[in-house]
């Protein structure tokens, strides 16, 4: 309630700022809400996916650049004579071609790793400035000029005043745009990349989609930007979008906390009118003049990433009083439809003659093993054995260096994760991989991703809240399910390390799994939740699913599992019923005494 009153207090006054304020702060705040948009940009693919990017700036100029060429050139090409004149037909094909140009930049950066994408991102942000300032029918380094005003309902939009309300209504609805696409299935998605891809891909998500959703999205604010720069200033020339300039829009997405929609309005505020107030200043100070305030800001910068990591936002938030957890409505919804699940008894999983070396390391020699719908099949042997390297290339998450993966009869071993997980496989992982930020139920939801089919631009509009809602009552049954209720709206991170394993059962049991695979479940839970964990395991064998388990707590493993096979140095050394197992010689030795 409070946050909706301080929201709308902010609109009253932004949209009463003409009438109140000089042309001078006007034309400051317009400024401020074009750094914003690019900003924007950057919480979604810097804050939000963990992809730094330095080259927004030169999707600013694609989008200034191209609207400019296109409302003054006298000769155009036949091709391209469609987009002159009008500004409106210019931000068009603004988008067209810096949606082009990122998509192609996109392609070629986003797979580097590391600082590699960075460094990546400089290279075309420099690249693109050079072009600008040489390119003749761009006018070089004296830029365009002559470029005509905004027309809108036949009004010229020449004021500053008048410019400020079509800058900010695209900024607010660009943030509405980027609030809805981030609370959403796809946003989930986007949001699963800064915990790594593995468990993201192995949930069904396709990361290379989402890392160039996110960076299509960003160069389509910077690109709108730009052309709204160009329309307002009616000229145009490289300098502002310069390598410099893209360092600029990154620190204030970084100042501003780079994690969330606002934080880009707070950092884009803040850097420039800091850099308004230094460049006055500084040279009076050092009674020269030149860009001290570059030196400021690095100064500034270095202070944030040691004092406040996540920006300004989280500090500022924390001041609104929060909704407590409690508070919050559990999701309802009808059940999603289920898969159809294979008869119980049938072979659904058999790994055949299966290798995995790692160098000279040879982590799974000759494994075969079979799981039957209906069953619990444990896989058991000391550290170091190869059980989760098994995991791995059962799953997809590793590629088997030799041998036969079946899943529901089909070849599944050269496929990856996230196909192997529409099949109808989930897992979780030895060590956990969640999203400690994020609440208990949207990790959970991350499970259900590929049981909701709706993309970006519905994501983008809330046009999809339907299913959405069906997705996070799902997630909420599960957490029920494994007995996590109370703990549904907190943040994963705040969990016992036993209850974010119990967390990714629930997850993987959104995803309506037949095959379960469950790398140590039981790990760090008190006897009672490990009562209530196997209870939870016989209930979903005996509704057909197929359970393959590792476990090292042997009188949970032995009351629980149908069949055991155990590993010693990337072998089998034993198969059977666990009354078997725990008799044979080889077994007892591999343990040195640990089974009776
Ligand atoms: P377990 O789960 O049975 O304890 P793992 O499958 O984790 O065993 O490991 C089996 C062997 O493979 C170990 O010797 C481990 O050091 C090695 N190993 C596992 N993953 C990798 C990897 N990515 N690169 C190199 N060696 C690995
Ligand atoms: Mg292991």
């Amino acid at each position: 309630m409070m946050r909706r009153a301080i929201l709308v207090g902010f609109l009253i006054l932004l949209g009463s700022g003409p009438l109140i304020l000089p042309e001078f702060q006007i034309t400051l705040l317009n400024y401020i809400g074009l750094s914003a948009l690019v900003a924007l940009g950057l919480v979604l693919l810097t804050g939000v996916g963990g992809l730094t990017s330095f080259g927004q700036a030169a999707f600013v100029g694609l989008g200034a650049y191209a609207s400019a060429y296109l409302t003054t050139a006298t000769d155009l090409p036949g091709w391209l004579a469609w987009a002159g004149g009008s500004p409106w037909l210019g931000l068009v094909a603004g988008l067209l071609l810096t949606g082009a140009v990122a998509w192609l930049l996109g392609s070629l950066t986003l797979r580097l790793s590391g600082h590699y994408l960075p460094l990546g991102t400089i290279a075309w942000g420099i690249s693109l400035y050079f072009l600008f300032g040489n390119l003749g029918f761009l006018g070089g380094h004296t830029g365009i000029s002559g470029i005509p005003a905004l027309e809108l309902f036949g009004f010229e939009l020449k004021s500053g005043s008048a410019f400020y309300y079509v800058i900010w209504l695209m900024l607010l609805a660009a943030v509405w745009i980027t609030g809805n696409l981030l609370d959403s299935r796809e946003g989930r998605a986007i949001r699963a990349l800064k915990g790594g891809t593995v468990m993201a891909e192995a949930m069904g998500v396709d990361t290379a989609r989402s890392k160039i959703i996110i960076f299509l999205i960003a160069a389509l604010f910077a690109s709108v930007s730009g052309w709204l720069y160009a329309h307002m200033q009616r000229f145009v020339n490289p300098t502002p979008f310069g390598l410099h300039i893209g360092i600029e829009y990154l620190f204030m997405a970084v100042v501003g906390g780079a994690a969330n929609v606002w934080g880009a309005l707070i950092g884009a505020g803040l850097i420039t009118l800091v850099k308004q107030w230094l460049q006055d200043l500084l040279p009076r100070i050092f009674g020269a003049s030149g860009n001290f305030e570059v030196i400021v800001f690095g100064i500034m910068m270095v202070l944030v990433l040691q004092r406040a990591r996540d920006g300004l936002w989280p500090i500022l938030a924390r001041l609104a009083p929060q909704a407590s957890p409690a508070s919050r409505d559990v999701p309802q919804g009808e059940a999603l439809p289920r898969k159809i699940m294979p008869q119980v008894g049938a072979d659904i999983l058999e790994v055949s003659e299966v290798f995995k070396r790692f160098g000279g390391l040879v982590a799974n020699n000759n494994m075969s093993l079979v799981v039957r719908a209906g069953e619990v099949m444990a896989l058991i042997g000391p550290n170091g054995a190869g059980k989760s390297t098994l995991f791995n290339c059962v799953s997809g998450v590793d590629c088997v260096s030799a041998g036969e993966i079946r899943f529901l009869g089909e070849r599944i071993e050269h496929l990856p994760a996230r196909a192997i997980a529409r099949r109808g496989m989930s897992r979780t992982f030895q060590h956990v991989r969640l999203l400690p930020g994020m609440s208990v139920l949207e990790n959970v939801a991350i499970g259900a991703h590929l049981r909701g089919a709706r993309g970006v631009v519905p994501a983008a509009l809330h046009l999809e809240r339907a299913e959405e809602q069906g997705l996070l009552a799902e997630a909420a049954r599960q957490i029920e399910r494994v007995g996590l209720k109370a703990s549904m709206f907190e943040q994963a991170g705040s969990l016992a390390l036993g209850q974010q394993r119990t967390m990714e059962i629930a997850r993987a049991l959104a995803a309506d799994p037949c095959l379960l695979l469950l790398d140590e479940p039981a790990a760090g839970l008190r006897y009672m939740e490990k009562q209530a964990l196997a209870e939870l395991l016989r209930r979903l064998k005996a509704e057909g699913m197929g359970i393959l388990l590792v476990e090292h707590d042997m009188d949970f493993v032995m009351g629980l599992a149908d069949r055991v096979v155990v590993m010693e140095f990337g072998e089998k050394i034993a198969e059977g019923l666990p009354a078997e197992v725990q008799r044979n010689p080889a077994v007892l030795e591999a343990y040195l005494g640990g089974l009776e």
